[in-house]
């Protein structure tokens, strides 16, 4: 794996030391409004299709601090034209998408940061110490639904622009940009789709996410499937004459486990070696059983498969589809019928390490001594908004934010608020060797 030398940015201008201690102290003194910036958007409820109040409460925000905004509704019709960018097309009304907009004086390179503002739902809230839209601190870390994935990281890119306005108030040589898009946990790349419809095509771009607070170069694409298992009912007493979907479900997830080892090639790609699974199937959802005291004529899963950015995402499904279709084939699905659709896919990413945005937020990483000696270039575990502008037009993309998927999706999720800060000061760092590249 490509170990991270201090050498291999050499290139890049470092801020000056003074510059580096204004910055520092900017953010040291916003840091409580931060913070609460931060405990404000935990407490405002966003699961997916319920962005709304959160984008404008952000909106109100950038007014607030002097930041041009955009912000729009993307139609169905709109986005027509990229309809192959994603197969799953969620009603998008209703769910504003925000583009915040520190304008540079010009002719440096622009930097965009991309957030979702969806969450997903919190699940049972007894299972949380603290009330999932609380945003309780507690020893240094903020808790609730959001918190790292991706509220977190949305604070501290906020921070960062803020400090950046106040230290170069005539701005930086190249835009700099947040924007917000609704939907990410229900259908990948769809909300990054409304910002590049409408124009934003920036010459690098950070996708907030959780990543321990270390760039990754790196993310993955995927295909959601569902499996419908078709048998047929028949009462208890004689089952021998019907055929159980559930007994035909138990088998499919047997073969889903065996097809995760079986694609788990280990050295398909380093980036993503130390990960212990190379291509995820995980079953998010199962069903079946319609009567009591009948075999069951109906039962399903669903779920995705992850893969890597390189892989072929048509050539995966087939691949899958077939594997399964065996099962039905040679009788192991108990006369089942099995029907295989997949109702999403986004590819994944993979920006060279040498690239002059990996490298300036190496630089960034640096400047303020956060590079460990024993970090090195990796994916990001999970697929997200990366794929999008990269599958379009090779956008040089990053994931990067405080906190870690650990932490996402679980009950008492939560941010170390010091990560937060860290991240805000690497951002602008990184944002400052970026932008002062010149245009290609
Ligand atoms: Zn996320």
């Amino acid at each position: 794996m490509p170990a991270i030398t201090t050498a291999q940015h050499a290139a890049f201008p470092t801020p000056s030391q003074n510059l580096q201690r204004e910055l520092k102290d900017i953010l040291h003194q916003g840091q409580p409004a931060a913070q609460d910036l931060l405990e404000k958007l935990l407490q405002i409820p966003s699961t997916s299709g319920n962005e709304r109040d959160l984008v404008m409460f952000i909106a109100r925000w950038a007014k607030q601090n002097g930041f041009e905004t955009d912000l729009f509704e993307s139609s169905e019709t709109e986005l027509n034209a990229y309809r192959q960018a994603t197969l799953r097309h969620i009603p998008l009304a209703g769910r504003p998408t925000l583009v915040i907009t520190f304008p540079g004086r010009g002719p440096g390179r622009s930097l965009m940061f991309n957030a979702h503002s969806d969450v997903i739902a919190p699940g049972d809230p007894q299972r949380w110490t603290h009330g999932p839209w609380s945003g309780k601190i507690s020893d240094g870390r903020i808790y609730g639904r959001g918190a790292c994935d991706v509220k977190g990281p949305l604070a501290s890119a906020l921070a960062a622009l803020l400090a950046l306005k106040s230290a170069y108030p005539q701005g930086l040589p190249g835009d700099v940009r947040v924007e917000i898009v609704p939907g990410e946990e229900d259908c990948v790349g769809l909300g990054t789709l409304t910002s590049y419809v409408r124009g934003y095509h920036p010459d690098g771009l950070i996708v907030l996410e959780p990543t321990e607070g270390q760039p990754r170069n790196a993310s993955r694409g995927g295909v959601r499937f569902a499996i419908r298992v078709q048998g047929k009912a028949a009462h208890g007493t004689v089952k021998w004459l019907g055929i159980d979907a559930i007994i035909g479900l138990r088998a499919v997830l047997e073969h889903l486990e065996l097809m995760e080892t079986e694609f788990a090639v280990p050295d398909a790609n380093e980036l993503f070696a130390r990960y212990p699974l190379m291509r995820p199937i995980t079953v998010d959802h199962i069903e079946g059983g319609n009567w009591q005291g009948a075999t069951c004529d109906l039962a399903g899963c669903a779920g995705y498969l992850e893969l890597l950015p390189a892989d072929d995402i048509e050539a995966w499904k087939k691949r899958f589809q077939d594997r399964l279709c065996e099962l039905q084939q040679n009788g192991k699905a108990s006369g089942c019928r099995l029907d295989i659709e997949f109702s999403e896919d986004y590819g994944g990413h993979e920006l060279s390490a040498g690239h002059p945005l990996a490298q300036c937020a190496l630089a960034a990483m640096t400047d303020i001594g956060l590079t460990a000696s024993s970090m090195s270039w990796r994916g990001f575990n999970a697929g997200c908004e990366a794929g999008l502008r990269w599958g379009i037009n090779q956008t040089p993309t990053l994931v990067w934010g405080p906190g870690s998927l650990e932490q996402a999706h679980g009950a008492d999720e939560y941010v170390e608020l010091k990560a937060v800060h860290d991240a805000a000061l690497s951002f602008a760092l990184c944002a400052i060797h970026w932008t002062t590249l010149p245009v290609k």
